[in-house]
């Protein structure tokens, strides 16, 4: 049960604070997301378009993210296209199954692609980018909160409004 007006955090109040540091970080992360999507340019994974990187639970697996692309996502990304849910979708896929944030979407949907000659790319790739957000993240001395995206929702999304159907009581 949840205390009406009171939103919870998991992640403590760092994982909030770092949206009002956003433009000590948004050129220097747009940059490593725009190196990386060259890099998978390159390798020019075929996507299907099915929506299964954004259905967690159907799928079985888990978006984790940082908290500085959390704030980059939950700030720039614009209205989510669908409610809050306890971590089955991600609140920016829409209902064609279309990213909807896809400008601010972090590093764990940029590695992600269904097609079967890539999959050995995607940890690499992860690692390396990663890596480089690590040192970002420490030379700005920003928190680090490598956590699941719900996890961070739940601290962020009450801030910026996004609809939160696991607490709706009509
Ligand atoms: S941000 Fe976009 S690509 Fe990433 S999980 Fe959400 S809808 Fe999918």
């Amino acid at each position: 049960m949840t205390t009406t007006g009171q939103p919870r955090t998991i992640l403590g109040p760092d994982s909030v604070s770092v949206i009002s540091q956003l433009d000590r970080f948004r050129d220097a992360l747009h940059a490593i997301y725009v190196d990386l999507e060259n890099e998978i340019a390159a390798l020019a994974p075929r996507c299907d378009l099915s929506g299964r990187c954004c259905r967690f639970l159907e799928y079985d697996h888990t978006l984790f993210l940082s908290a500085p692309e959390a704030a980059l996502l939950v700030n720039d990304a614009g209205p989510a296209a669908r409610p809050l849910d306890d971590g089955a979708t991600c609140p920016w896929q829409d209902h064609q199954g279309l990213c909807q944030a896809r400008h601010a979407r972090p590093i764990g949907c940029r590695v992600y692609f269904c097609d079967p000659a890539y999959q050995g790319h995607a940890p690499l790739l992860t690692e390396k980018y990663l890596g480089r957000l690590k040192v970002l993240v420490a030379a700005l001395d920003l928190p680090w909160l490598y956590a699941p995206l719900h996890n961070h929702l739940r601290d962020l999304a009450p801030i910026l409004s996004i609809p939160d159907a696991t607490t709706s009581t009509k």
